[in-house]
C-alpha cells in the first residue's frame, strides 16, 4: 500500500478501494471489498478475484485503460460465498494511478430480503429450539461480520444468555441483573441499540463474565406477534471497527425473521409438552383401570365356576358375554400401556433362544378361537427345517398376534394364510395374507400412525384403539426388523414382518 496513506483509513470507508499493478495483480484491496467477496485477498492475486461474474470481460476493459488512460466504469456482480450472504452489485470506476490502476466501488444488493428468505427457511427447518437458536447465532455472526453472537432473554428480574456462538460462547447459560443491561434497553427501546466498546462498559453481564473481551456490539429485540421473546446481540473483538448501517439493517431484518422462527419453536415445544402430558394421563388411567378389571375377571370366573352356587343356562350365557367384554377391555388397556411405554422409551429388548415355528404357532393359537367364531380358517406354511432365533419372543409374538388379530377382524370369510420363510439367510419373514376388506391406497400411508383407523365414522363396525399397527411397527423396529403392507380394497391385505434371526 502507498506509504503515506494508512490502510486503516481505507478500511474505514463504506466504499471499496483496490490498487492493481501493471500486470493487473492486486496490490491492495480494502476490508470492504473483502467483505463483499466473503474472503480475504492474498497479495498479488490476479484481478479476476475481485471482478466476479464477467471477470474476463472486465479485464479486457482494464487492459484498454492501461493503454489509453481513459477511466472505465465496470458493473461487477459478486455472488455470495455462503448460501445466506448477499449478492453484491458494485458500480466501479477504474482510474489510471501512478503504479497501475485504482478501483473505487460502491456496493448495493438487489434485494436485501432475498437471502433473509433463505435464512427464514433454514430456521423454519429446524424445530428443536436449541438448534434454532444456535443456527440463529451462527447466521447473525456471519451476516453482520461479527466475531460472536448470542440470544438473550428476560426471566423474572434477570437476564439469561440462552444461546451463544464465537466470542460470546463463554457466556452461554449465564444469568445477570437486568437493571442497566443492553438486554433491558433493547427490549424497552424496541429497536437495535449499539455499544461502541463493550469491554469498557459497566454492563451487568460483564460483571458476571469478566473474561468477555468484546469491542463494538449491536443488539436487536426479537419480536413476534406483538410479544418480545428476547434479543439477539452481535459483537466484534476489542479494537475492531464499529458496525455499519448496512450491518445494523441486516440484524434488524434478521431479528424479524428469527423472532417468527423462535415463536414457532415455542409453540411446538408447548404442543410436545401437552403431548407428553397426554401420554402420562393415558398411562396412569390405564394402570388404574387394569386393577379393577382384573378383579372383575376374577369374580366372573368365580361365578362361572359355580363355586358360590349353581347357575342357570341364561345366567351362564350372560357371564360369558361379560367375560368377553372384560377380555376386550383388558386388551385395549394393554395396548395403551404398550403405546405409552414405547413412547417413553421404556421398552427393553429381552433376547432368548427359541424356534421360529413355536413363535408362529403360539401367535396363531391366540387368535384361533376368534377365527373359529367367525368360521375362518388359518393355514400356516413353515420351513421344513428348524429355524432357531435369538430375539425377544414376547415382542415378536405381540407383533404377530396384532397382525393376525386384524386379519381375522377385517375378514368375513375365507382362509388366512401365514407363510414363514428365511429371508436372506439371516432374517425370519412372516407374510400374513387375508382375503378381507382390504385398505385403499390413500389410507395405507397413515395406517401406521398412532390412533389411525380407516373407518373413523360413528358407524364404524370394528372396535379397537388404532394403536395395533403403530405398536407393531415400533416393536419390529426395536427388534431391528421392519413391517410392511400391501393391500387392495375388497381383495385383501398382506402384512409382512421381517425380523433378524439374531438380534
Ligand atoms: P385397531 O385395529 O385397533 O383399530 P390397528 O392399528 O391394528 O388398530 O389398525 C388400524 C386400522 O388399519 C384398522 O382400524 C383398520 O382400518 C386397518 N387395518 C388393519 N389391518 C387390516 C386388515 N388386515 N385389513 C383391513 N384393514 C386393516
Amino acid at each position: 500500500m502507498t506509504s503515506h496513506v494508512p490502510a486503516a483509513l481505507f478500511d474505514a470507508l463504506d466504499t471499496g478501494v483496490a490498487l492493481l499493478d501493471h500486470q493487473l495483480k492486486v496490490k491492495y484491496a480494502n476490508k470492504r471489498w473483502q467483505e463483499w467477496l466473503g474472503s480475504d485477498i492474498p497479495d498479488n492475486a490476479p484481478v479476476s478475484k475481485l471482478l466476479g461474474d464477467d471477470a474476463a470481460f472486465h479485464e479486457i476493459e482494464l487492459r484498454a485503460l492501461l493503454a489509453d488512460g481513459e477511466p472505465r466504469s465496470l458493473a461487477i456482480v459478486l455472488h455470495p460465498a455462503h448460501a445466506d450472504s448477499l449478492t453484491w452489485r458494485l458500480s466501479t470506476v477504474a482510474h489510471r494511478a501512478p503504479d497501475g490502476i485504482l478501483l473505487e466501488a460502491t456496493g448495493s444488493t438487489d434485494d436485501a430480503q432475498a437471502p433473509m428468505h433463505d435464512i427464514a427457511r433454514r430456521l423454519a427447518e429446524v424445530s428443536d429450539m436449541s438448534e434454532v437458536l444456535r443456527t440463529l447465532c451462527d447466521v447473525a455472526t456471519r451476516q453482520c461480520s461479527g466475531t460472536g453472537a448470542a440470544v438473550l432473554r428476560v426471566i423474572a428480574s434477570q437476564g439469561e444468555v440462552v444461546a451463544a456462538a464465537g466470542d460470546l460462547a463463554i457466556a452461554r447459560g449465564r444469568t445477570f441483573a437486568l437493571e442497566g443491561s443492553l438486554l433491558q434497553e433493547a427490549v424497552l427501546g424496541l429497536d437495535v441499540i449499539r455499544e461502541s466498546n463493550y469491554s469498557e462498559s459497566d454492563r451487568p453481564l460483564l460483571k458476571v463474565v469478566p473474561e468477555l473481551e468484546l469491542g463494538p456490539m449491536i443488539v436487536a429485540p426479537l419480536r413476534a406477534h406483538g410479544e418480545t421473546l428476547g434479543v439477539i446481540a452481535v459483537a466484534r473483538g476489542v479494537g475492531e471497527r464499529a458496525f455499519r448501517h448496512a450491518e445494523i439493517d441486516r440484524l434488524r431484518l434478521l431479528s424479524d425473521h428469527a423472532a417468527l422462527a423462535v415463536h414457532k419453536s415455542l409453540l411446538l415445544m408447548q404442543a410436545q409438552s401437552a403431548d407428553r402430558a397426554k401420554g402420562r394421563f393415558l398411562a396412569t388411567m390405564s394402570h388404574e383401570l387394569r386393577t379393577p378389571l382384573t378383579a372383575l375377571a376374577g369374580y366372573n370366573e368365580l361365578l362361572a365356576d359355580q363355586v358360590i352356587g349353581p347357575l342357570s343356562e341364561p345366567q351362564l350365557d350372560i357371564l360369558e358375554r361379560m367375560r368377553s367384554v372384560t377380555i376386550h377391555l383388558s386388551a385395549m388397556i394393554e395396548e395403551i400401556l404398550a403405546y405409552t411405554s414405547l413412547e417413553e422409551g421404556r421398552e427393553v429388548v429381552r433376547p432368548t433362544e427359541f424356534l421360529a415355528a413355536d413363535l408362529v404357532n403360539a401367535a396363531i393359537a391366540v387368535v384361533q378361537p376368534l377365527a373359529e367364531h367367525k368360521n375362518l380358517c388359518i393355514t400356516a406354511i413353515l420351513p421344513s427345517e428348524h429355524v432357531r432365533m435369538t430375539s425377544d419372543i414376547d415382542k415378536s409374538r405381540q407383533i404377530l398376534v396384532n397382525l393376525l388379530g386384524n386379519a381375522v377382524k377385517f375378514t368375513d370369510k375365507g382362509t388366512i394364510a401365514v407363510r414363514v420363510s428365511v429371508h436372506g439367510g439371516s432374517a425370519l419373514r412372516v407374510d400374513i395374507r387375508d382375503p378381507g376388506i382390504g385398505i385403499a391406497d390413500e389410507e395405507l400411508s397413515r395406517l401406521f400412525r398412532p390412533f389411525a383407523q380407516v373407518d373413523t365414522g360413528l358407524t364404524r363396525r370394528h372396535g379397537g384403539t388404532g394403536l395395533g399397527l403403530y405398536i407393531s411397527r415400533r416393536l419390529a423396529t426395536l427388534l431391528k426388523g421392519h413391517l410392511e403392507v400391501q393391500s387392495q380394497v375388497n381383495v385383501g391385505s398382506t402384512f409382512t414382518v421381517v425380523l433378524p434371526l439374531t438380534i
